[in-house]
């Protein structure tokens, strides 16, 4: 879908490195990317960037590897672009994720002192031309901040305040919001951006603006379980507050997106995802949103009272007058859940169970 505006503009001069710095992830944004179409992932490699470092990507490893990332940075400072995929933890002195090691910066005496991600990201970050951040952990911490977090997880504009990072959101995210992105900041610079630094040609419209069951919804046509055709709302679907164009851009070579194959929207672009999204399977509280015109209650209202009163029983005892709903209508950020009381302790004794390392002691602190 991309290929033609990528062709049409692209001279081998501008073919820019990229160095792809894995912090705590699951590698699942390196298989998006991969699993690019139009263009493939060769094109992308061999015709528009020049990845000179991927830990998973390359031929070279161990010190020869990291030898090529301090010689990208050093030679090409202030014109390659830094790719970070996963949370970057700066719990417990950053120790969580170790990358490799700071042989290439200048001062360490002993050559094979560790380079943790937050160090490896600081290094690279300033000397980046741009930094993004993609998949849903390395904009906002995404899984691997959810809560109890105790590696301290953070996405990488909190671990580089200073710099602009372009987030490409997602879980993962999705070739074209990676590709597109990329393509952008090597013919024409940077993107426009929205207020959470995600490029508005992907993330502008809401999943519900541009849903394919906009028109159930609407009409009060709610699925009562999952499999059934209508609007997901009732089921949990979180894509009036979530920003991507996946009704249209669908995935898995456009063969369809998810509440098409009858599932709810998770909102995994949404700042605060999973913690802020969650429970998937709980609806919104009913209240006006931007851009929607009216809200289930309303609709349901007009339609059945007894489809109404469903929706009151449900706001009643979920999450309606929650901590996502203050944060919406205050137009705030979400921010992170604070530990549920109770859960603390049940979670300590699993742990526990495990044998875990880490576990939290009776006042919810963590430690070995
Ligand atoms: S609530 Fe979900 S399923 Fe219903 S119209 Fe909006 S995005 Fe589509
Ligand atoms: S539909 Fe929602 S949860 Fe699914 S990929 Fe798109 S933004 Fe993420």
């Amino acid at each position: 879908m991309l290929l033609p505006e990528v062709k049409r503009s692209w001279q081998p001069k501008d073919r820019l490195p990229v160095i792809w710095v894995e912090a705590l992830s699951c590698t699942g944004d390196t298989i998006s990317f991969e699993n690019s179409l139009n263009p493939g992932s060769w094109e992308i490699l061999t015709e528009l960037i020049d990845l000179r470092y991927h830990y998973m990507l390359m031929a070279a490893s161990g010190n020869d590897a990291m030898d090529v990332m301090y010689d990208v940075a050093n030679s090409e400072q202030g014109r390659f672009i830094l790719i970070v995929e996963g949370a970057v933890p700066i719990g417990d002195k950053e120790r969580f994720t170790i990358v490799g090691t700071k042989r290439g910066i200048a001062g360490f005496e002993t050559p094979d002192e560790l380079l943790t991600a937050y160090d490896a990201i600081s290094y690279l970050g300033r000397r980046a031309r741009h930094v993004m951040a993609v998949g849903s952990c390395a904009t906002w911490g995404g899984p691997s901040a959810a809560y109890p977090n105790p590696a301290g997880c953070v996405g990488v504009q909190k671990a580089l305040p200073k710099r602009r990072v372009i987030n490409v959101p997602g879980c993962p995210a999705h070739a074209d919001w990676m590709v597109g992105t990329l393509a952008h900041l090597v013919l024409y610079g940077e993107p426009e951006i929205d207020a959470y630094g995600r490029p508005t040609d992907f993330f502008g419209q809401t999943i519900h603006n541009l849903c394919t069951r906009r028109q159930h919804f609407e009409n009060g046509i709610f699925a009562r379980k999952l499999g059934d055709p209508g609007c997901y709302y009732r089921l949990g679907c979180k894509g009036p507050v979530t920003f991507a164009d996946c009704p249209i851009r669908r995935w898995n070579n456009t063969s369809n997106w998810p509440v098409e194959d009858n599932t709810p929207c998770i909102g995994c672009t949404a700042p605060g995802f999973p913690d802020e999204m969650e429970p998937f399977f709980h609806h919104l509280p009913d209240i006006k949103l931007p851009n929607i015109t009216t809200t289930a209650t309303a609709v349901a209202k007009a339609v059945a009272a007894v489809t109404a009163a469903g929706i009151g029983t449900h706001l009643a005892v979920t999450w309606g007058s929650g901590h996502l709903a203050k944060t919406i209508k205050r137009g705030l950020p979400l921010r992170q859940k604070p530990p549920r009381a109770g859960l603390t302790g049940k979670i300590s004794n699993v742990l526990r169970s495990q044998k875990s390392l880490w576990y939290p002691d009776s006042n919810g602190k963590w430690d070995r």
